[in-house]
């Protein structure tokens, strides 16, 4: 089933700046899809628009067949994680990950059993009453994923999430990243300059070059070409 459509989407900034002509991408239920391609190409400006972080100029996006375009960011059922992990400083691992559910007004009970189901996913459990000064980066990385996690969202969005890590932890948590989300089957958008990050998490890949989608197919497809 067809869960993500961006139809002719296209992004010009207040300034005139025309980041983005137009792209067109149908993203399947469960799927992987990494958009890659050099600094400055639109992939922030894409997966903002896809978040409701940023308007869409022009064009329409359709989440489950619904038009999003006008609607809040709240409103998309969308989970997004950044590189630089926004976690509330002052509060516990416990609180950081429940946040989003308390503010949904998620009864107490419900919350508990979400946060320590996906605390032992992650292997947060013990760090549960911990504040995010206290960890290690791959361990804050993981409390902006089980953040996202907990709400069940429709798609994650992940911008670059792990370009603040030293390589061996990236190498780790790329692999983790991919065991969840098969296990979870959440359909995700995966925002990367690294060609190697890209082939190895990608259902398929896009490949942006000044805000056009140059090439979109699996790794295979797109570097295993005779
Ligand atoms: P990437 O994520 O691939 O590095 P971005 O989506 O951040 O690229 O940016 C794409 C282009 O849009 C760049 O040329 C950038 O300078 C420009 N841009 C980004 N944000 C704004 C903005 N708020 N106003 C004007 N231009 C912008
Ligand atoms: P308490 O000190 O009452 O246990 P905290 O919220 O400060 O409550 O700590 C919760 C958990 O985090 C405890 O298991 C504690 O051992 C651990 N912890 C607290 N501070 C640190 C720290 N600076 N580095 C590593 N672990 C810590």
């Amino acid at each position: 089933m067809t869960d993500v459509i961006l139809e002719k989407v296209g992004k010009t900034y207040p300034n005139g700046y025309h980041a983005i002509p137009s792209v067109d991408l149908s993203i399947e239920e469960g799927e992987f899809i990494v958009l890659v391609g050099p600094s400055g190409c639109g992939k922030s400006t894409l997966l903002r628009m896809v978040a409701g972080l940023e308007s869409i100029s022009t064009g329409e996006l359709r989440i489950r067949g619904e038009r999003m375009n006008d609607k809040e960011p709240a409103e998309r059922d969308i989970a997004m994680v950044f590189q630089n992990y926004a976690l509330y400083p002052h509060m516990t691992v416990y609180n950081n990950m429940a946040y989003g559910l308390k503010n949904r007004g998620v009864p107490k009970d419900k919350i508990e059993e979400k946060v320590t189901d996906v605390a032992q996913m992650l292997g947060l459990t013990e760090l549960l009453l911990r504040r995010p000064g206290q960890l290690s980066g791959g361990q804050r990385q993981r409390v902006a994923m089980g953040r996202a996690m907990v709400r069940d969202p429709k798609v994650f969005l992940f911008d670059e999430p792990l370009s603040n890590l030293d390589a061996k932890l990236r190498v780790q948590m790329r692999v983790e990243i991919r065991q969840l989300q098969r296990k979870l089957a959440t359909t995700t958008l995966y925002v990367t300059h690294d060609q190697v990050e890209a082939m190895t998490l990608a259902d398929r890949l896009v490949v942006l070059n000044k805000g056009k989608a140059e090439q979109i197919g699996t790794p295979m497809e797109l570097y295993n070409t005779p």
